[in-house]
């Protein structure tokens, strides 16, 4: 299909939150009436709210329903099984597109830096979560649960969700989407301890209220916190009492938490603060984690951790590093190495014409999915602003995506396509009281996504 009906052509690149939240601002837009082509690497779209939110987050998996509707306004195509930079590129979209959207998230995470990092038995959770999430470039791993203790490094909620899945019962995991592989061997896992390091305190961690809320009503683990972590320096004092909503709610909680006599549930999740790994430990794999005290000091106007020396060893059979996502470059767009991020000035790509940025990769890995539609909007309120000045004059705009992927016989999994797959994953979920069973195999979503053809 040839699409010439609208003012506008638009490629939208990743069909993550902040992807389909693009998409849908767009496809409102009346003048210039605007089509859109989301394209994705992988034969599903959704981004994190499939690969990424914890399977026992189905309430926040249900945003997904907004975007089907989006997907079903006029105007919207899907291209799954694209990848911009290897299958087509930059330049190609250019010329066949009046604007280009990069919508790509982070796609790896950052590093601690420290010796042993790259052990086996240390995992960045960002791989951890695509694991169990049934993410088809993460299957195989040979995640080895088989140890009592687990460090989580990191206290945002990444850390917490690899947690509290490390924590959950057969029970509890039975009317998730877990991937078989994971939930079998989390359950087997002989693990007692799930150990989440924070580098500052209690007041400063990133994680939220109701995610913390959580740990505390798991089946089968407690969290442990010692009262001595919360005791708070002047500065954190001071951060608490300007009114920080998270931190009081985050503080109380903890302060819950330290006050309960233990369940001798079997298993516990231990929340420590101010200590920072200084390296990972092992021979041939991980076997334990040396890790410093923190102080904490302003520094610019930012509390921020400095060590004091005092060092410590905590055995361990596996670390996951929870420190934060990362964006990776693309062929032909700018990047910021340093954030990790496509340059850009509310949206607008600096140094190359035509092109825009939202989510994660405009801004950084921070927020949640509905930060994304604050952020979509308004760049694509700028991406408008152009086109209406008459700014993204494209030099060529013919022929169709479809057709340059004929011609390059690369096989998209178009939107009928990724009904088909979640069909198929829905029907094998049914029977077993689960939202759907994921195909976790670039082969099987190839085939399930290629059985509609149009
Ligand atoms: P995050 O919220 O930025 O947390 C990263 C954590 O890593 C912070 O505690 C940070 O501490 C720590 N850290 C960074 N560098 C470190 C180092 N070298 N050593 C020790 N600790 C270090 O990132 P995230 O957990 O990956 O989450 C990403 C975004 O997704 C967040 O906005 C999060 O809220 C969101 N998310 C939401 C949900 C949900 O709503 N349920 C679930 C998952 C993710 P400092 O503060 O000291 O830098």
């Amino acid at each position: 299909m040839t699409s010439t009906r609208s003012d506008l052509r638009v490629a939208v690149i990743g069909s993550g939150p902040a992807g389909f939240y693009a998409a849908d601002a767009l496809l409102k837009s009346e003048s210039p009436t605007v089509e859109v082509d989301l394209l994705d690497r992988l034969p599903t779209p959704w981004g994190l709210v499939r690969l990424g939110v914890a399977p026992d987050h189905e309430n926040i998996k249900a945003v997904s329903r907004a975007f089907e509707k989006t997907a079903a306004r006029p105007g919207f195509r899907f291209f799954g099984n694209v990848e911009v930079g290897s299958t087509v590129s930059h330049a190609e979209l250019a010329a066949l597109y009046d604007a280009v959207v990069y919508t790509v998230g982070a796609q790896t995470d950052r590093r601690l830096n420290i010796p042993g990092e790259d052990l086996p038995g240390s995992w960045p959770a960002t791989a951890f979560v695509a694991w169990y999430n049934g993410h088809p470039d993460f299957q195989g791993l040979g995640f080895d649960l088989n140890t009592e203790r687990v460090v989580v490094v990191g206290n945002g909620n990444v850390a917490i969700d690899c947690a509290r899945m490390l924590a959950l019962t057969a029970g509890e995991l039975a009317s998730t989407d877990t991937v078989d592989d994971a939930a079998e061997a989390i359950v087997r896992s002989p693990v007692e301890e799930i150990l989440m390091l924070g580098r500052r305190g209690p007041v400063q961690a990133a994680f939220t209220p109701p995610e913390l809320k959580e740990l505390g009503e798991l089946a089968g683990a407690e969290p442990v916190v010692d009262p001595a972590d919360l005791v708070l320096d002047p500065a954190s004092e001071a951060e608490l009492e300007a009114d920080r909503e998270r931190a009081r709610r985050n503080v109380d909680l903890l302060h819950e938490y330290a006050a309960r006599e233990p369940e001798g549930k079997p298993r516990r999740i231990v929340l420590r603060f101010l200590v920072s790994p200084m390296a990972i430990l092992g021979e041939e794999r991980v076997e334990g984690v040396e890790i410093v005290h923190n102080e904490l000091v302003e520094e610019d106007g930012r509390i921020v951790a400095r060590p004091t020396g005092e060092l410590e060893t905590i055995p361990c059979g596996l670390v996951l590093r929870s420190v934060g996502y990362r964006g990776v470059p693309i062929d032909g767009v700018p990047f910021d190495e340093r954030s990790g991020t496509i340059p850009n000035d509310r949206g607008r790509v600096e140094g190359a014409e035509r092109t825009y940025a939202a989510g994660w990769i405009k801004r950084g890995p921070s927020g949640v999915i509905g930060t994304n539609k604050k952020d979509a909007a308004e760049t694509v309120e700028l991406l408008l602003e152009d086109a209406r000045a008459g700014r993204l004059a494209a030099p060529g705009r013919d022929g169709d995506l479809a057709e340059l992927l004929a011609e390059k016989r690369a096989h998209a999994v178009e939107y009928e396509g990724w009904q088909a797959i979640d069909m198929a994953e829905k029907a094998a979920g049914e029977p077993l009281g689960r939202p759907r069973v994921k195909l976790t195999s670039w082969e099987k979503l190839l085939h399930a996504g290629s059985k509609i053809t149009r």
